[in-house]
């Protein structure tokens, strides 16, 4: 056994000499198979979360009515959740309270697709009741149990299956394909929360193309949030190899393949639930992305866009244009290095200077004359000199 995971089986003995189980189970195991990077390892047990915080000093509760307590083991952290059923779901939702159990087979049974249903024991023996390492090495997402029933017992599932698809390329089985058309409709009952989480992982996987065209072809699409009226841009969407886009520049190609009036674009994302900070970055690349659509960089724009746009914004314009990469980004690097100012902080004039200078109050006019001499500045009309700044502004009063 590797790390992660080696250095968590002594908290799997001390569970386990408190007379309980413990394994490892879920994503970790499964990528574990896979050889992927784990990013945070999973513990199922037998012992109630109660009896984990009388096993452990230190322990965070993170949702004890889910039956998951942090645990903090040898300076690392790791969620240990309670063997759980979740018999009763209500409206294709996750239930609200769960009911735990003693064991570890009913607990895989309730988890959603065969690869996320396996257990591995501080030993590293599997145990695998519905074969999940088969359909690894099949490369087959499948539900456990029919795909009908958990898939009306909570639709998101149909949202993770796909972001499976996209991110482990497998092929999804033919009874769980043909459950998400016919079940794609339920997905309405989900919040928009946890539709978020999953659309997102999905537009960065490394099968997004075909993900994406799975949303349009199940119908799924048409239950996410703001989706529905964009059949033909999301077509649209699927033609390109999108998988050198960052998760904002893929918001932003999205935008832009929908066609999304410009005044509907915060709605949009809004619907989305996504952080204010992340809408405006967005919202900023999406302009930028339409300017340079239409004419090609300036002093000006380079400036205005900043770095990080003008990258995303290129990387965009590229691959709508069928471009690799190339020396161009490098020569707007330059162009962009040798920019008089980054920001409008670098120039060398003050709110104080000016009202030194012109000896007027206060006021809106201070703001214009800054932008004045910033605009200035960028067209290298005037150096960034406090001193030539003053001449300069002093000359443009004459005339
Ligand atoms: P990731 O690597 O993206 O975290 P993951 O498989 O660990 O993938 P999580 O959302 O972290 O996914 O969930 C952990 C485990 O919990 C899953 O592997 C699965 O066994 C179970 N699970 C999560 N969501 C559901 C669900 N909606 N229905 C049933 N089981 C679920
Ligand atoms: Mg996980």
């Amino acid at each position: 056994m590797n790390e992660p995971f080696l250095s968590a089986v002594p908290l799997l003995t001390k569970i386990e000499d408190e007379g309980f189980e413990a394994y490892f189970v879920g994503g970790s195991v499964r990528d574990l198979l896979l050889g992927r990077d784990i990013a945070d390892i999973d513990i199922a047990t037998s012992a109630t979360p109660q009896e984990i915080q009388a096993i452990f000093p230190k322990t965070i509760d993170v949702g004890v009515e889910h039956g998951t307590i942090v645990v903090l083991f040898s300076g690392k952290t790791y969620e240990v959740t309670t063997f759980r059923t979740e018999a009763e779901y209500e409206d294709c939702r996750r239930p609200s309270e769960v009911q735990f159990i003693r064991s570890l087979e009913e607990d895989l049974k309730r988890r959603d697709f065969t690869m996320n249903a396996i257990a591995m024991d501080k030993r590293g023996q599997f145990i695998d009741p519905f074969h999940g390492k088969r359909a690894i090495e099949n490369r087959v997402i499948q539900t456990v149990g029919k795909a009908e029933e958990r898939f009306s017992e909570d639709a998101l599932r149909m949202m993770r299956a796909v972001r499976f698809f996209s991110q482990l390329n497998f092929q999804i089985e033919t009874t769980t394909r043909a459950a998400l058309i016919q079940y794609a409709h339920l997905l309405k009952h989900i919040s928009t929360e946890r539709k978020l989480i999953e659309f997102e992982k999905l537009l960065v996987g490394k099968n997004r193309k075909h993900a994406l065209e799975m949303l349009h072809e199940t119908r799924l699409y048409m239950y996410l949030p703001g989706m529905a009226p964009y059949s033909e841009g999301l077509t649209r969407m699927c033609k390109y190899d999108t998988t050198s886009l960052t998760i904002e520049e893929m918001w932003a190609f999205l935008i832009y393949q929908l066609r999304i009036n410009n005044d509907e674009i915060n709605s949009f994302l809004k619907t989305w639930k996504l952080p204010v900070k992340k809408i405006k970055k967005i919202i900023h690349l999406v302009k930028w992305l339409m300017i340079r659509l239409k004419i090609d960089w300036t002093d000006e724009a380079l400036y205005k866009a900043g770095m990080n746009t003008i990258f995303s914004t290129e990387r965009i314009y590229n691959l709508l244009h069928n471009q690799e990469i190339d020396s161009r980004i490098d020569r707007l690097l330059e162009q962009y290095e040798t920019l008089p100012i980054k920001q409008r902080s670098e120039l060398n004039v003050t709110g104080n200077d000016l009202l030194d200078w012109f000896q007027k109050k206060q006021g809106p006019w201070i703001r214009e004359k800054i932008e004045m001499v910033e605009k200035a500045v960028i067209h290298r009309k005037v150096s960034n000199h406090n001193q030539s700044i003053r001449e300069w502004l002093i000359e443009c009063n004459q005339n």
